[in-house]
């Protein structure tokens, strides 16, 4: 019988906390497999464990299993006798389909009452694979590790650990709305959070049907991405066009971007109340563009009702590229688009914005009913991953399901 085991990266560190942090990581897990019918998931001193479902490839469960923060690494395990030839017949089986040439046994046992020790199962069945196989033994830097956990019931032997996600478990550390703008940056932004174990939900503003639908279908290709280490979301299209023409008409080049912005957390924070989320999450990163300068940010996050999370800011720009790549969604962001910021953007923004001034330009905007008129006719789209039928019928629809959203 084949099982996943799972071992925790920092969870293990949250001394008194660490039930919520095992019950969010066995839900997460059981999330993520959620169209396998799992049986009991278990947590086991520092590991989790649970019975992978006859139809569930390996590929397919450490391809899920990859997604899940909260574990340092797992692995595809078999259960075999609690007696040293099973377990070394186990371990040659296992360790034959592999090219290493050299390997090294690593034994724990959750039940010390077994009769060797770990040392003295390492070499006994090293002995054994090395005679069989032909491997040589390297215990410094091993091609192959071959993983023996003795347990109560059964020993469970893999070989080859594969890296988990890290982090902490989606969910424990609270609610967040994440700014996804189809660029590069607020993808890595919102994966960096989720990994910080925030559940996010997303809002992109757009300004359809002034532009192309493009940087809406972006969103919505990078919300379905996010969506694989978290297992649902939802995505918030708010229709931003009319009142970047409002603020076009109504104030001097230089302050429309950081208007622009102000009025996007304004909204994002009456969305996040309704959403339940207690922080906002952007991509920004000091200094990259003319609007991210520390004045600017300063006077943006003030219109906020919610902290602010800039996961990027601290970053430059090849370290988030390369982080965008590794996630995959460096593909969707350069993808070409209009984004309604570019639509209506000054040549010159104000890169030190004065909050005076600011608030004087805003005086004249009947601001309640700008966010009101935002906030009514904001769409919702839901995700899901694995993909439910209702999603899969709308990707292939022409047009994206529109849910009318009174409640996102
Ligand atoms: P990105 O690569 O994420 O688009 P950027 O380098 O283009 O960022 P800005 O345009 O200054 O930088 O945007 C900063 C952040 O503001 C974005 O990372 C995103 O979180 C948010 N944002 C900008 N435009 C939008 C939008 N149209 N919808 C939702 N969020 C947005
Ligand atoms: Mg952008």
């Amino acid at each position: 019988m084949r099982y996943l085991i799972g071992r925790y990266h920092e969870i293990a560190l949250k001394g008194r906390n660490q039930w919520r942090f095992v019950d969010q990581v066995k839900q997460n897990l059981r999330d993520i497999f959620a169209d396998y019918r799992l049986g009991n998931v278990r947590s086991v001193g520092p590991r989790l464990m649970v019975q992978i479902p006859e139809e569930l490839s390996d590929e397919t469960a450490a391809e899920r299993a990859a997604l899940i923060f909260g574990l340092q690494n797992f692995s595809i395990s078999h259960a075999t006798a609690r007696d040293i030839e099973s377990i070394a017949r186990e371990a040659i089986k296992r360790a034959s389909g592999s090219n290493a040439r050299t390997f090294a046994v690593r034994t724990k046992r959750e039940d010390k009452r077994f009769a060797m020790n770990s040392v003295e199962i390492d070499r006994a069945v090293g002995g054994e694979v090395q005679e069989a196989l032909g491997f040589e033994v390297d215990l410094r830097a091993p091609e192959l590790t071959i993983s023996i956990e003795i347990m109560n019931d059964a020993a469970y032997v893999s070989a080859g650990k594969m890296p988990g996600a890290g982090g902490l478990p989606v969910g424990v550390t609270g609610r967040g709305l994440a700014l996804l703008s189809g660029g590069i940056d607020s993808p890595v932004a919102a994966h960096r959070m989720m990994r910080r174990g925030l559940r996010l939900d997303f809002v992109h503003f757009h300004a359809y049907p002034i532009v192309s639908a493009a940087s809406r279908e972006k969103a919505a290709e990078l919300a379905a991405h996010l969506t694989r280490w978290q297992a649902r979301s939802t995505l918030m299209l708010v229709p931003f066009g009319n009142l970047q023409r409002e603020i076009v008409a109504n104030t001097l080049r230089p302050l429309r971007v950081v208007l622009y912005r102000r009025f996007m957390l304004r909204i994002a924070s009456a969305l996040a109340e309704r959403c339940g989320a207690t922080v906002l999450v952007t991509g920004e990163s000091l200094g990259q563009v003319a609007s991210q300068t520390l004045e600017n940010m300063a006077v943006i996050e003030k219109a906020a009702a919610f902290p602010v999370m800039r996961p990027l800011v601290g970053m430059d720009k090849n370290e988030i590229i390369d982080q965008a790549r590794r996630l995959r969604s460096f593909e969707t962001s350069i993808l070409p688009d209009q984004d309604c910021c570019t639509l209506f953007m000054p040549a010159h923004p104000e890169t030190r914005a004065r909050i005076e001034e600011v608030e004087a330009a805003e005086s004249r905007f009947d601001i309640p009913r700008m966010i009101d008129d935002a906030v009514r006719t904001t769409e919702v789209e839901r995700f899901w991953f694995p993909p439910r039928a209702a999603q899969v019928a709308a990707a292939r629809a022409p047009e994206p399901q529109k849910l009318s959203a009174k409640e996102p």
